[in-house]
């Protein structure tokens, strides 16, 4: 295997992960551990092994620890990107045994395989830690939706700067990147519930989620991919600690003063 650098994607087998693995395998010539709950949903590709993994499984994540010390020998990029939506409820109304879960998924997840790696990650020449985050965990909804999930990417965020705050010395750079909506299960299966709610289709609702928005549209996966190879790379040598927004623009627009409210956009269908 000689020097190849060596890379674990967790959810790996679709969506976002599906295609980090893909880009880290091909532009970066990573070997990738693609972990899933089910490895054999993984696309079997060149430079791509489908490991077992559950990030709320203390036992699966130290049997994937064990089976990584022993082959490859080796872990320099850990990417956390598994996670789950959980339900549409605000804080007040959330049921905690189920905020609960999408904490455990989404925050105790990446932490537990931190923790696991860490040792792994600082006999690396250039460790890095990207933590799939997202928008949700920077701003709050005013129809008071998805409060579990937005706790547990704050959650992750502020993980995320801890860890570089405090891994002083081992060279670690740690990130965490953060999409707007984006084209995959989890953008569908919301888009479907404001579909429902404004007697629309799942386009229609994609393009009233971005009335508002400078692009107009959500991501692809691969337009995010390429961001995690970015942070997980060569060039991102200086970066540390933040919180990349990579969400066209989203994040920018200031809520009083939208084209909704005063004119419409150029490229409005
Ligand atoms: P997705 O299509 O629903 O895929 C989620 C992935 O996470 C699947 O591979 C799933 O595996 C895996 N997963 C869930 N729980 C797991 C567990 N306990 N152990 C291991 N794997 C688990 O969602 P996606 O859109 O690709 O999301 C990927 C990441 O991007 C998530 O962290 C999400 O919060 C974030 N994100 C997504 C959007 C968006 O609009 N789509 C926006 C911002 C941030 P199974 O197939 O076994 O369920």
């Amino acid at each position: 295997m000689g020097e190849r650098r060596v890379a674990l994607v967790s959810g790996a087998n679709r969506g976002i992960g599906r295609e980090i693995a893909s880009q880290l395998a091909g532009d970066h010539a990573f070997l990738v551990l693609a972990g899933s709950r089910d490895p054999e949903a993984v696309d079997v590709i060149e430079n791509v092994v489908p490991v077992q993994l559950d990030v709320t499984d203390p036992a699966s994540v130290a049997a994937l620890r064990e089976r990584v010390e022993a082959n490859p020998g080796r872990l320099d990029v850990l990417v956390n990107n598994a996670g789950v939506y959980g339900t549409p409820d605000g804080a007040a109304d959330s049921d905690l045994a189920t905020a609960h879960e999408v904490i455990e998924t989404n925050t105790f997840g990446p932490w537990r395989l931190i923790q696991a790696f860490l040792p792994l990650l600082r006999s690396s020449g250039s460790p890095r830690i990207v933590n799939v985050s997202s928008g949700a965990g920077q701003l709050a909804d005013m129809n008071g939706g998805y409060a579990p999930y937005r706790v547990s990417k704050a959650g992750l965020n502020v993980l995320t700067r801890t860890l570089a705050a405090d891994q002083v010395g081992s060279g670690l750079l740690v990130n965490s990147m953060c999409p707007g909506w984006v084209r995959t299960a989890m953008g569908d299966e919301d888009m479907d519930v404001v579909a429902g709610r404004h007697g629309t289709d799942r386009e229609g609702a994609y393009r009233l989620v971005h009335a508002d928005h400078p692009l107009g549209r959500p991501a692809e996966p691969e337009e995010i991919a390429s961001a995690v190879s970015f942070l997980a790379g060569p060039d991102a040598s200086y970066v540390n600690g933040v919180a990349l927004p990579v969400d066209g623009g989203a994040m920018v627009v200031d809520p009083t003063a939208t084209p909704s409210l005063f004119g419409a956009r150029s490229d409005a269908s």
